[in-house]
């Protein structure tokens, strides 16, 4: 299981610059994770500003 971000995102890339193993990457329409890499920090989660990764 990994983090996934919603629909909410805006775009900010705090998330991508704070992920430790850089599994955040700019997605088509919003930042994405790769559930390959993610470790489950939450460090993410931590950093958005509008709530959008979430444990799955
Ligand atoms: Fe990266 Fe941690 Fe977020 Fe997974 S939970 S994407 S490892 S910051
Ligand atoms: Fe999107 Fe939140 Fe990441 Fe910013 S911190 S890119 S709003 S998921």
């Amino acid at each position: 299981m990994a983090y996934v971000i919603n629909d909410d995102c805006i775009s900010c890339g705090a998330c991508a610059a704070g992920c430790p193993v850089e599994a955040i990457s700019e997605g088509a329409n919003h930042y994405e994770i790769n559930p390959d890499l993610c470790i489950e920090c939450g460090a993410c989660a931590g950093v958005c500003p509008v709530g959008a990764p979430n444990p799955q």
